[in-house]
């Protein structure tokens, strides 16, 4: 029987540099796995961006058909879990890091990774959210489970015009907060604002050098950014409040004091999207349906072809994509 084709971006690497090109490859080409997807969309999270252009030790291995999420119908499966026609989600578990990933029309991989995807939503939403969406609904969780709830002081989100940031703003404005929304960009306060933001502040405010306590600001906080935007954060905590810390796009080092964690009970709560387990998934994404607005995800998806990955993943490195980029992996 003739292969089946698929059209595929591929790493590769040589001489150190890593180069991207879209090509066809056989389906006996794809990595082991229970689950044949037909890819209908991927996304481009941060992770993405560093695994294009060859940075941050994302892939060791090449050729490499990079992408950390998808959204597509099962093709195949060897498992009872899923059958052709099933329509599924899957975010995380090294899929675009170590096993090949969702730029791709197809992808094998494994059942246990897979999510249904959620009623009420279709596979292009599903990848409006994305790695970076879920990964914003984990944060709303952690605080809500250490006891956030509307009505109290403002609750702040760093690179809120990101991914993971505008998602944040969207889901905690609708769920009721004071949302402040921090942002390097001054050009992009009316979106913020559109997606629920009450106040902007600007990036450099909280990450400037302050005392080891300053006074009590913020009822919680989600944190993209790290390095010194998180120690500012830390510093202006509310007694008793969390943040819930996920990104670097700022810094990987934590410089801080002890101060805001033993005078003011602070908690630093960290979330991972990759390995979190099944159970939690599940549940993150029908809050996602449930709380997230269609209008808002409108507002922050942009749609594009598989083409144009390598050009917006050099933006999304240095800052400069907007919102989340879905990739149409057929287009
Ligand atoms: P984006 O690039 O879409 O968003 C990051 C935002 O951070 C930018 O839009 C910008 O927002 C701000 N920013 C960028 N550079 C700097 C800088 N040098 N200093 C301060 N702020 C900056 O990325 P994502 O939203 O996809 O991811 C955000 C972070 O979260 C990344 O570090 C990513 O690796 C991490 N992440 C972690 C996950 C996990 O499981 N823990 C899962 C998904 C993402 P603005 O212009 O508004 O200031």
């Amino acid at each position: 029987m003739p292969q089946q084709l698929f059209k595929a971006l591929v790493l590769d690497q040589q001489e150190g540099a890593v180069t991207a090109t879209i090509r066809e490859l056989a389906a006996d080409a794809l990595p082991d796995g229970d689950v044949l997807v037909a890819v209908a969309y991927s996304s481009l999270n941060y992770k993405d961006g560093l695994a294009v252009t060859g940075q941050g030790r994302i892939v060791r291995s090449y050729p490499f058909v990079p992408g950390i999420d998808l959204a597509g119908t099962v093709v195949e499966s060897q498992s009872p879990a899923f059958q052709p026609g099933d329509q599924v989600v899957l975010t995380g578990w090294g899929v675009g890091e170590r096993h090949w990933g969702g730029y791709a029309q197809l992808a094998r991989v494994r059942s246990e990774w897979l999510v249904p995807l959620p009623a009420g939503m279709d596979l292009e939403q599903a990848m409006g959210i994305g790695t970076a969406g879920f990964t914003a609904m984990l944060c709303v969780m952690a605080l809500e489970e250490r006891g956030l709830a509307p009505g109290g002081r403002p609750v702040v989100v760093t690179g809120a015009s990101g991914g993971v940031g505008s998602v944040a703003v969207a889901l905690l404005a609708q769920l009721g907060y004071h949302v402040v929304a921090s942002t390097g960009r001054a050009e992009l306060h009316a979106y913020l604002q559109e997606l629920g933001a009450r106040e902007i502040i600007g990036r450099a405010a909280l990450a400037s050098p302050g005392k080891p306590l300053e006074s009590e600001r913020w009822g919680g906080a989600i944190d993209t950014v790290g390095g010194d935007t998180l120690a500012g954060l830390l510093r202006a905590m509310a007694y008793g409040t969390s943040v819930a810390a996920c990104g670097l796009a700022g810094g990987s080092a934590l410089n801080t004091t002890v101060f805001p964690f033993i005078l003011r009970g602070v908690s630093l709560l960290g979330i991972d999207s990759v390995m979190c387990p099944q159970e939690r998934r599940r549940a993150a994404w029908a809050r996602l349906a449930r709380d997230l607005p269609r209008d808002a995800l409108e507002r922050i998806v942009q749609v594009v072809p598989l083409a144009e990955v390598p050009a917006l993943s050099r933006q999304i490195l240095a800052g400069q994509v907007r919102g989340r980029i879905v990739i149409d992996v057929n287009a």
